[in-house]
């Protein structure tokens, strides 16, 4: 049967990089005879210009039948300025989340040997390295209610929003880093604030009861600001982290950031059935935008996440992985990645080596 992927390239160096994902996916889909069917839809700026809103309902349409959503990046200067909020780029991103309930967020952090120099902590701190963060995405403090901003009796002004979990909202996200961690190496650890927060007491319950299911994985748990230093001090330490929305999107950027090279990272977003949409971490970078030397790698990799976890693609998402490694191998270099002694290659240039990369198995 055949697999329906809808592609949204997005706005500024989205098209980009997407073009060269849809390569590297048009190259397995022959390779592997994986019956792939690619279509294209609109979201952010991009549909904003053609339809006045960020998320038509076309393209929302588009991604409920899909198995799988690759995505670009939205967002841009020209689109900054419009008044009303709800308009923006972002929002359409956030419409595709809420909307499809794709409340797993996975986001690697993997730092391939060959750029260990490309981070800021001592390569021998972070090669090697590679963390799984797991972080719920559709619940917390990000969309608890109520929330706003109040005028007191006494004139003064007060903003406040509420920190707020389930039940149901823990399990199914331990259960979502629960069964990463067996695909893995077996080590889980659950970030919190239980020390003062009880929505996190309720969270390290939960954990703790989803845990029974999986005996075979070793649980622990570290209060936030704790992992926060834990992350810059010895990361190769952790293998899942699991943790709610707020800390998730923290830890994550910093996770990311020991990488060095937000170009390299790619990301998931899951539902109940592991239905996806991927993207990499990083936005529509509008300052390179048009100039075609974007790294295409995190988008690359992102399809292959897509193959692994909503198609059950694993040998072609094992393919991608390595026609990216050898191309790192090789010297090939975007800007963003690049160091002396390298070679410097544009967007282009990139996704076409990775396509030879992955002929040449
Ligand atoms: P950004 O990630 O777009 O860019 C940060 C820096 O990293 C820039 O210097 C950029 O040139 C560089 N960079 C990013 N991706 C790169 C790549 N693939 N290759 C080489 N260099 C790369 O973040 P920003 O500048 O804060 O945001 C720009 C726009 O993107 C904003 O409109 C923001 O709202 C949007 N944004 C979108 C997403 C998304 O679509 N998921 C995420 C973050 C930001």
């Amino acid at each position: 049967m055949s697999k329906n992927i809808l592609i949204l390239p997005g706005d500024g160096i989205g098209p980009e990089i997407v073009t060269e994902a849809v390569k590297v996916l048009n190259t397995v889909n022959e390779l592997f005879d994986l019956n792939l069917t690619l279509t294209e839809g609109l979201v952010g700026g991009s549909a904003y210009d053609v339809h006045g809103t960020p998320l038509p309902e076309e393209t929302m349409e588009k991604a409920r039948a899909a198995d799988a959503i690759l995505l670009g990046a939205v967002g841009g200067p020209k689109w900054d300025a419009l008044p009303d909020r709800e308009l923006r780029p972002e929002k359409g991103l956030l419409g595709l989340r809420s909307g499809l309930e794709l409340f797993g967020n996975l986001r690697p952090a993997i730092l391939y040997p060959q750029l260990a120099e490309a981070s800021s902590l001592k390569p021998e701190v972070v090669s090697g390295l590679d963390i799984l963060i797991v972080r719920e995405l559709t619940g917390g403090i990000y969309f608890g209610k109520p929330r706003g901003i109040r005028t007191l009796e006494n004139g003064e002004r007060e903003g406040y929003n509420t920190y707020v979990y389930n039940e149901s909202e823990i399990k199914r996200i331990a259960r979502v880093a629960f069964e990463s961690a067996m695909k893995r190496n077996k080590k889980l650890c659950s970030v919190d604030k239980a020390n003062v927060l009880e929505v996190t007491v309720l969270w390290r319950e939960v954990v703790n009861e989803v845990a029974k299911e999986y005996p075979e994985v070793e649980v622990s748990h570290m209060y936030v600001d704790n992992a926060a230093m834990q992350l810059v001090r010895a990361p190769k330490q952790f293998d899942v982290m699991v943790t709610g929305n707020m800390f998730g999107d923290i830890l994550s950027d910093a996770a990311a950031m020991l990488t060095g090279s937000i170009g390299m990272l790619p990301s998931a977003s899951l539902d109940k059935d592991n239905k996806g949409m991927y993207e990499p971490c990083h936005g529509s970078a509008p300052d390179i935008a048009g100039q075609g030397i974007a790294n295409p790698l995190a988008t690359i990799l992102s399809a292959a996440m897509m193959l692994r976890y909503s198609l059950g693609e694993t040998e072609a998402a094992d393919a991608i992985e390595q026609a990216v490694s050898k191309v790192l191998d090789k010297g090939l270099r975007t800007g963003d990645i690049w160091s002396d002694g390298m070679q410097q290659v544009n967007t282009a240039d990139m996704g076409e080596a990775v396509v030879a990369a992955l002929r040449e198995v």
